[in-house]
């Protein structure tokens, strides 16, 4: 049996709101577990509608929310052991996110280029400005771009479907072993979406990183996932190997996700980012 890359043990998280007198609990995670290996690079969907608790799980798997109960581990380390300056960089350096919204990821004001080369710096540790330049352009390559494409752009000079792939190539500047992408097409105009999707399925072929791919997009996950989680309402009601799960869905929540998805009017919520 190969190592573990990520342990997700009975994870739970409770979240408290409201005033004294009005004081209401949500459980958001609800006992959940998965586990990824070293070596065996996969792209794991987690599925479910809004509310469902996919991006509470997302944050605690980056270390960003801890657990009310159960744990994570990473290569063997219990995230809650993951403190202090050094070791928080290491673990970055070995889970990445991908956030939904690429415009809200970079500073308006900051060229694009800029990230790149911070992250060159600061994650994967190079100095001389050749090897900075060789990482962010090797990176922006991965995702189909270049340096010489984005070199002193600013990111209102960047599609949305661009700026994400700038997103995702920042993400891989320090070799990560495994990225956590949070609906990361669900703000990106829908005729872009399928590329990108594909891009996360040819980042994990070509490069052999773990993609956690967290959408409520039924259409997206069938072409791009290894294995897929059904969650709702904080719970994981179906997992399996994605045709499996995804052909022949046995919990009827997952039929029903399976139906609107299927049905030929599907609505979109919100504005797209144009191209
Ligand atoms: P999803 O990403 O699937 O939409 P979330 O993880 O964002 O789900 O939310 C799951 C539940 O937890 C929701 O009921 C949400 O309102 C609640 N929740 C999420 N974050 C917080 C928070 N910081 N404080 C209080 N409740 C929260
Ligand atoms: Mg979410």
């Amino acid at each position: 049996m190969s190592a573990p890359l990520l342990e997700v043990d009975g994870v739970r998280r409770v979240y408290s709101s409201g005033g004294l007198l009005s004081r209401r609990r949500v459980v958001a995670v609800d006992g959940v577990d998965l586990r990824l290996d070293e070596g065996q690079p996969e792209i794991v969907t987690v599925i479910g509608e809004s509310g469902s608790g996919k991006t509470t799980l997302a944050r605690m798997i980056l270390n960003m929310v801890s657990p009310s109960a159960g744990a994570i581990r990473f290569r063997g380390t219990d995230l809650s052991a993951v403190r202090g300056t050094a070791a928080r960089l290491a673990f970055m350096r070995q889970v990445q996110p991908i956030f939904q919204n690429p415009f809200e990821a970079f500073n308006p004001m900051k060229r694009v280029d800029r990230y790149l080369f911070a992250t060159a710096r600061h994650m994967a540790g190079l100095a001389a400005p050749a090897d900075i330049e060789a990482a962010a352009d090797r990176a922006l390559r991965d995702v189909g771009l270049s340096l010489a494409e984005v070199r002193r752009r600013y990111p209102h000079e960047l599609s949305g479907g661009q700026l994400q792939r700038v997103a995702i190539a920042r993400a891989l500047v320090s070799r990560p072993a495994l990225l956590v992408a949070d609906e990361p097409v669900s703000m990106i105009d829908a005729s872009l979406r399928a590329s990108i999707v594909s891009l996360l399925r040819g980042l994990c072929v070509r490069t052999g990183v773990s993609i956690i791919y967290i959408t409520h997009d039924l259409a997206t996950a069938y072409s791009v996932s290894d294995r897929i989680l059904i969650m709702r309402l904080g719970k994981v009601v179906e997992s399996g190997p994605a045709r499996t799960v995804l052909d022949d869905p046995q919990h009827e929540y997952s039929r029903l996700l399976k139906s609107s998805v299927l049905s030929p009017e599907v609505p979109s919520n919100g504005a797209f980012f144009h191209a």
